[in-house]
């Protein structure tokens, strides 16, 4: 397999504390081939701690990437997988590591993926757990299931790096004549979705439950292609324009 197949692979470190952790991914990455470090909002970066901690890996540390908020760090790929330490209240569909590191290799032959990790403290939040088609656990000690987070970027990063060494043996995803929508555009969709589901009062922001969630889970489990995405956004807009006449006509006739 091609290594610039490695290069189409994004870790993704949201909201890091300490420096050293971000020194320990990359050297981490770096041991295993991967080289896309993306940086939402770091507490302390540049940091003369996460140098020390890379090792011989500071160049990763030198051309990452720092944005402001996950969607920025997410542009552009056709497949998240956000990792968690504990078990959410409504269940995601899952992958274990190995199932990931194969998914994930087997995905970047195509289009950009991205892993993302949480907060030393708390992990991810539910938000940004709903923006991955699939979530990831180490299946550590019940007891204790928290590594730290260099050392989970190291295990999930061992794992892409078994994958992408078995090379062609990997089991095939399904061939699609489309490409996977785009992590920003399923965005935007679901802005849009909400604001429709508003407008034919289905939806209310004040008292949203977890309806919101539950459309998240259900698209993520179709996986949308671009094409099938743009169908949808059609569809809302005509729905949106039926809700619309119709609010016009009532207040037409209020008035007369
Ligand atoms: N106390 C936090 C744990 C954060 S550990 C919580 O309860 O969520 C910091 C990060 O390391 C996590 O957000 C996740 O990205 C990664 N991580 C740690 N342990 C993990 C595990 N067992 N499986 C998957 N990711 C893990």
């Amino acid at each position: 397999m091609n290594s610039q197949l490695l290069d189409k692979i994004r870790i993704v470190l949201v909201n890091t504390t300490h420096p050293g952790n971000i020194g320990g991914a990359v050297r981490a990455m770096k041991n295993m081939g991967l080289s896309q470090l993306y940086l939402v909002s770091p507490l302390n970066f540049p940091a003369d701690k996460a140098v020390w901690r890379s090792a011989g890996a500071a160049d990763l540390l030198e051309k990452a990437i720092v944005v402001d908020t996950l969607d920025e760090a997410l542009a552009g790929c056709g497949l998240v997988v956000g990792t968690s330490a504990r078990d959410r209240r409504i269940p995601w569909p899952m992958l274990n590591p190995r199932e990931c590191g194969e998914r994930v290799v087997r995905e970047a032959a195509t289009h950009p993926v991205a892993i993302v990790f949480g907060r030393e403290d708390r992990g991810l939040t539910n938000d940004e757990l709903q923006k991955c088609t699939y979530h990831v656990h180490i299946p550590a000690n019940p007891e204790y299931s928290s590594l730290n987070l260099a050392a989970a970027v190291q295990v999930l990063s061992y794992e892409v790096r078994m994958a992408f060494l078995t090379g062609s043996d990997l089991p095939l995803v399904q061939e699609w004549d489309q490409p996977p929508a785009r992590a920003e555009d399923i965005e935007m969709y679901f802005q849009h979705l909400e604001q429709a589901l508003v407008d034919i009062d289905f939806h209310n922001r004040d008292n949203p439950r977890q309806t919101m969630t539950r459309l998240r889970r259900l698209y993520g489990r179709i996986r949308l292609d671009e094409m099938e995405l743009s169908i949808l956004r059609g569809v809302l807009t005509g729905i949106q324009n039926v809700a619309h006449r119709l609010r016009v006509a009532k207040e037409g006739d209020k008035t007369d």
